[in-house]
């Protein structure tokens, strides 16, 4: 009695094996890429036509932006922040795509990924190209130049 039932077991655990690999294969939905779906432990938090999410590390912030192709400062961003240039100081790594950086002395800086970025306050941004650009961010909100040690603004040493 007690074989029967391990023979039965032994069968079925063949037949299982032996369904799996005959059953047709799902074609599965393209996975998407892990730089552009929701960032596990962060906040979204959008600005405009930039996707924001924002998640805390110790004292820092992490921010993950997703800047749409087309989009320039000074176009999207500056009517609704009111200040002639972003003043904000944006320290990280750039993921995907492609930005140019301009500073009111005339200054372009162009970043495409992957890249190290460091822009310090006072200046326009544009995304260069047909891909959104990503970039991740690291910030300290109101003390963010002081400790990342960042200049108050653009200059030349
Ligand atoms: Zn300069």
């Amino acid at each position: 009695m007690a074989k029967t039932k391990l023979v039965k077991r032994k069968l079925s655990e063949r037949a299982r094996v032996a369904s799996r690999r005959t059953a047709p294969t799902r074609r599965r939905a393209p996975r998407p890429e892990p730089r552009f779906v929701a960032v596990k432990g962060a906040t979204r938090r959008d600005a405009g036509a930039v996707q924001l999410e924002i998640g805390r590390a110790g004292a820092a912030r992490v921010k993950r932006a997703i800047y749409p192709p087309g989009f320039r400062w000074s176009v999207d961003m500056k009517p609704v922040v009111r200040s002639d240039l972003c003043m904000h100081a944006h320290v990280g790594f750039l993921a995907s795509g492609a930005l140019r950086i301009e500073y009111p002395d005339g200054c372009t800086v162009e970043y495409e990924a992957p890249q190290i970025v460091a822009i310090d306050p006072g200046h326009d941004g544009a995304v260069l190209g047909d891909a959104p650009a990503v970039l991740i961010e690291f910030d300290f909100e109101g003390d963010t130049v002081n400790r990342l040690g960042m200049p108050g603004s653009h200059r030349h040493p």
